[in-house]
């Protein structure tokens, strides 16, 4: 009796080591499902070690539900009661983008079958909220984790920083980040990377800057995401200072390093290196030759960008809808209007890419620049999605630009209806009156606009010097040099209205006499931060400033004067691309 027992143990161990070496050596999912016919007939189901390596076989070769499928069967409940069987199911299913949900459905299921999380559990689950960016979801799993008191471990709490970030709860990641026990290059990491991609560029730069006097080592993601943070302020130094880090450091260089370096210089003004930095760069991704194309059009280097594209054609490398949308705004930049329309056309024909609304938005662009506005409202109204907003918008400003004031009039009316509390619809048709110098309706709609309590977004200009961003909001008179920087604007406006400039007060358009309105262009944010530079730069240092809105056709005409009486070269990047100002000429020949 005792004989034969021991007998049955030996064949089970046999049959189970077997079963194990062939889920080890399994990489198919046909193959899979014989072991599993095999695994039955050897009534092997419920062992739990077969069961753990069937589950992450199933995982490695992406069929997770296959798995979850047998595990979750009715007639199979005892073998669940096992932490790191669920740790399996649910870190398979954090990493599937279109299945975030389940991993968090499992977990609670795991938690409601009475089986004990551990430290490894969190980090997929806190995962998976992160990607469904379900803030109560993710509060309700940070409670869990109190609960069951994995709240003073790193590993759980990095990964706690990040999904708060991805859920937009950066006041709850800044409070766990700041309270953590002790942090590490992954904990900085999360929360810099947290504050880049929102946008809270300043934040994510500053706690970089407190990260070194810690004392961590930033490793390539935390640089990737400071890297994000320069190209969003135009903070070129500060990205230099970063460059030059990487060497000295000798940071690990990988491909996404490299193109956040390329991103980086294009996006703050000296796309040369950009492409010089792409042309030596190994193994470029679409992600390199995007950034490049997407460079050279914000800087107005159409022909370049149409040329690099045919590059990366003959390269073998297929573009994705982003390349076309630098394409196509290249093309719209530099008024290649037929190639444009060949570009678009193409997208379909060739790369079956099906357009989508930023593609219509950015040949609505190209035709309205080009002055073509009757072919860009066919274009619009043969679209075979319904058009944006911003799309009418873009038409409106065309209208506008253009004279055709009656078209941009009952657009414009269109849109108020669609979106009321849209203020920038009300702006719209308020300059298109004053176009029109209908002043009294113009008067109606700004009555309105105060009604609703609805205001212009504030034009604001960042430049950076000694290591410091500076912001300059138009119209704003705290700054502690205001007096002198308005001294050095009058200064400025003497000097270059002896050389010929004339304010172009039609870009004012309130119903004010002529020196009012001299005086609110005075007071956009660009020329506050053009004589801040003046007065703290020496003499020839280039300039460099980012503005928030297209930059207007005064301020344009303005800097043009300033790059050649004060001779230097200005540089300035505005919502829509770049202008290169020197000796009085601009790099987008006034074309924007
Ligand atoms: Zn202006
Ligand atoms: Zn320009």
């Amino acid at each position: 009796m005792h004989f034969s027992a021991s007998k049955i143990f030996i064949n089970n161990r046999a049959a189970e080591q077997q079963c194990l070496h062939l889920l080890q050596t399994c990489t198919t999912l046909f193959n899979l499902t014989k072991i599993h016919t095999q695994i039955l007939k050897l009534g092997l189901q419920n062992n739990p070690l077969v069961l753990t390596k069937f589950t992450q076989t199933s995982s490695d070769l992406n069929a997770i539900d296959y798995a979850s499928f047998i595990l979750f069967a009715p007639d199979a409940k005892t073998h669940l009661y096992d932490t790191f069987l669920y740790n399996t199911i649910i870190r398979a299913y954090a990493h599937t983008t279109d299945s975030r949900t389940t991993a968090v459905n499992i977990y609670k299921s795991m938690v409601y079958d009475d089986v004990l999380p551990n430290k490894f559990t969190y980090p997929f689950v806190l995962k998976a909220c992160a990607g469904v960016g379900n803030l109560r979801l993710g509060e309700s799993v940070h409670g869990s984790v109190v609960k069951f008191g994995f709240d003073e471990d790193v590993h759980v709490l990095n990964t706690m920083v990040h999904m708060y970030c991805c859920c937009g709860g950066f006041m709850d990641a800044r409070k766990v980040f700041d309270e953590m026990p002790n942090w590490d290059s992954v904990s900085w990491s999360a929360m810099i990377g947290g504050y880049a991609r929102m946008g809270m560029s300043t934040s994510a730069v500053e706690l970089f800057r407190e990260m070194q006097i810690d004392g961590v080592r930033p490793d390539e993601i935390t640089m990737v995401s400071v890297l994000s943070a320069c190209s969003d302020l135009g903070a070129l130094e500060l990205g230099k200072w970063v460059e030059n880090y990487i060497e000295r450091e000798k940071i690990t260089k990988s491909i996404e390093l490299c193109n956040a370096l390329i991103d980086m210089f294009a996006k703050c003004g000296d796309v040369d290196k950009a492409l010089r930095l792409f042309q030596t760069l190994d193994g470029k991704t679409i992600v390199s030759w995007t950034s490049v194309i997407v460079g050279l059009a914000m800087h107005g280097r159409g022909l370049e960008a149409a040329s690099l594209f045919e590059n990366m054609k003959d390269s073998g490398m297929a573009p994705d809808d982003v390349t076309f949308i630098g394409l196509l705004s290249a093309c719209s930049h530099s008024g290649l209007v037929n190639e444009g329309q060949k570009y678009f056309d193409s997208m379909t024909r060739v790369f079956h890419i099906t357009p989508k609304i930023e593609h219509y938005g950015c040949m609505v662009d190209l035709l309205s620049r080009a002055g073509l506005v009757k072919q860009a409202l066919e274009f619009v109204n043969k679209m075979p999605i319904e058009p944006n907003p911003i799309i009418w918008r873009t038409l409106t400003a065309a209208c506008q630009l253009h004279g055709e004031l009656n078209l941009g009039e009952s657009i414009t009316k269109q849109l108020i209806e669609k979106e009321p509390l849209h203020e920038s619809n009300y702006v719209m048709l308020s300059n298109i009156y004053g176009k029109m110098w209908k002043w009294e309706k113009k008067n109606t709609i700004r009555e309105k606009m105060g009604e609703k309590g609805m205001r212009k977004i504030p034009g604001s200009t960042m430049i950076e010097l000694d290591n410091k961003i500076y912001e300059f909001v138009a119209g704003d008179r705290t700054h502690e040099l205001y007096k002198e920087i308005h001294e050095m604007i009058d200064e400025m406006g003497r000097k270059i209205k002896m050389a010929g400039y004339v304010p172009s007060t039609s870009e004012v358009l309130l119903d004010i006499g002529q020196e009012e309105r001299e005086d609110a262009l005075t007071r956009h944010s660009e020329k506050l931060a053009i004589a801040f530079a003046l007065l703290k730069t020496p003499r020839g240092t280039p300039i460099r400033i980012v503005k928030n809105l297209r930059v207007c056709g005064d301020c344009h005409c303005f800097t043009k004067f300033v790059s050649k009486i004060y001779n230097r070269e200005i540089v300035v990047r505005d919502r829509n691309r770049f202008h290169h100002f020197k000796d009085g000429v601009c790099s987008c020949n006034d074309f924007w």
